[in-house]
């Protein structure tokens, strides 16, 4: 056989809808609203190669399909399994920008080798283990009838623990007072009990540094096992974050929004964060998300993989030192969950619901992702896109 090479590489745009969702006080936060649709627009990413194999992933928003268009000619006749080429001559190319045009193209990478070689990703990372303990992950907190109280959160948080969660995250309101939040960390906590995990995130909507300090003092009270981007530094502040350390017990979970392994390292290394965030999409695929892994487990931390999806499964199932898969975004009146399910055409799906009574999900044994996507739909809906190559 010839030297393996990319042929092609095609991305296709397209949209779906999510059921009783609306937006929040200006206008970016999805939460709860009966009879109200959005339009979600996503990304398809496809290699070919001159041998037939392919890889493909759905991922991606518009800033990085703009990232992509700058180095998607570069691949065209490269070697699709020198990832590690790829990343460092990619990485070099986009130092201007953040790089998360990279995360599409190297998760395809890895599931094309994964399909190439005939075993899962997980496998080719090396397997720790093959059932995920998940928590659940709320939407934001709305005024439409959902979680909008203390009392509302406190509930489905009972509900959560009654189907198998041994987690559950709270984000709270955009629009939030302090007091209510406040009381929906204590609410919470008194109706569940003394043995479930519990999370908060604000998301960056707390206004000052102070109020995140009395919120992180609320959590310590409650005995929450992490606060996660509480103020509106939008979780980059190294300062801020290691002021806020000295200051509350409860341990802090940043890196969400610093991208890449050396920002990562730096953020560990000042004393600003207790755990580390990472998310394959995010932080340029499994290739630059495992070296995150790698780094974190150096420092003796530990790494929290964000959102769900097959991407994540597969590198969760890879890490020893990671606790909990997150099923984002659930809600007790919505069953969808961020990017829809229709997109897969195989019994893959992340919901409130497809927990085991242990509160675990699996990871697929198949090659590469072990999913296959629904052409079908993702062509119905396709809005637009851009072929390279061949
Ligand atoms: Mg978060």
């Amino acid at each position: 056989m010839s030297k393996l090479k990319i042929t092609k590489i095609e991305v296709h745009e397209f949209t779906f809808e999510m059921s009783d969702v609306g937006k929040d006080y200006n206008g970016f936060n999805l939460v709860y609203k009966k009879g109200s649709n959005q339009k979600g627009t996503t990304y398809i990413t496809k290699v070919f190669t001159n041998d037939g194999v392919t890889g493909e992933y759905v991922g991606g928003d518009s800033p990085s399909f703009a990232q992509f268009n700058m180095f998607a000619d570069y691949l065209i006749g490269k070697d699709p399994t020198q990832r590690e080429l790829i990343y460092n001559d990619i990485k070099r190319a986009m130092r201007k920008f953040d790089k998360m045009g990279m995360g599409s193209i190297d998760i395809c990478l890895w599931d094309l080798a994964g399909k190439m070689y005939e075993c899962s990703i997980s496998e080719m990372l090396g397997g720790w283990r093959t059932e995920l303990p998940c928590y659940a992950s709320t939407m934001h907190g709305d005024r439409n009838g959902g979680l909008d109280s203390p009392q509302a959160y406190a509930e489905f948080a009972v509900q959560c623990k009654e189907l198998g969660y041994k987690g559950f995250k709270i984000h709270g309101w955009g629009d939030y007072k302090l007091e209510e939040e406040i009381a929906t960390v204590k609410a919470v906590r008194q109706a569940v009990g003394p043995e479930m995990d519990l999370m908060l995130d604000p998301a960056c909507e707390i206004n000052t540094w102070l109020e995140a300090v009395k919120l992180g003092k609320a959590c310590d009270e409650a005995g929450f096992l992490w606060l996660e981007d509480p103020y509106k530094d939008t979780g980059i502040s190294m300062h801020g974050h290691k002021k806020l350390r000295e200051i509350i017990k409860t341990p802090l979970l940043q890196t969400e929004h610093i991208r890449g392994l050396e920002q990562h390292v730096d953020f560990i290394a000042s004393g600003a964060t207790d755990i580390v965030r990472v998310d394959p999409d995010y932080d340029c695929g499994f290739t630059g998300a495992m070296k995150i892994a790698s780094a974190a487990e150096g420092f003796g931390l530990d790494v929290e993989i964000h959102s769900p999806g097959p991407a994540q499964r597969q590198m969760m199932a890879a890490i020893r030192n990671t606790n909990y898969y997150e099923m984002a975004l659930v809600h007790p009146d919505t069953p969808e969950i961020g990017r829809s399910n229709n997109i897969y055409a195989d019994d893959y799906k992340d919901s409130l619901d497809v927990i085991d009574k242990n509160g675990n999900v699996g990871v697929s044994k198949k090659p590469g992702l072990g999913v296959q996507y629904n052409w079908d739909f993702i062509m119905k809906n396709r809005t637009g896109g851009r072929v390279y190559g061949r």
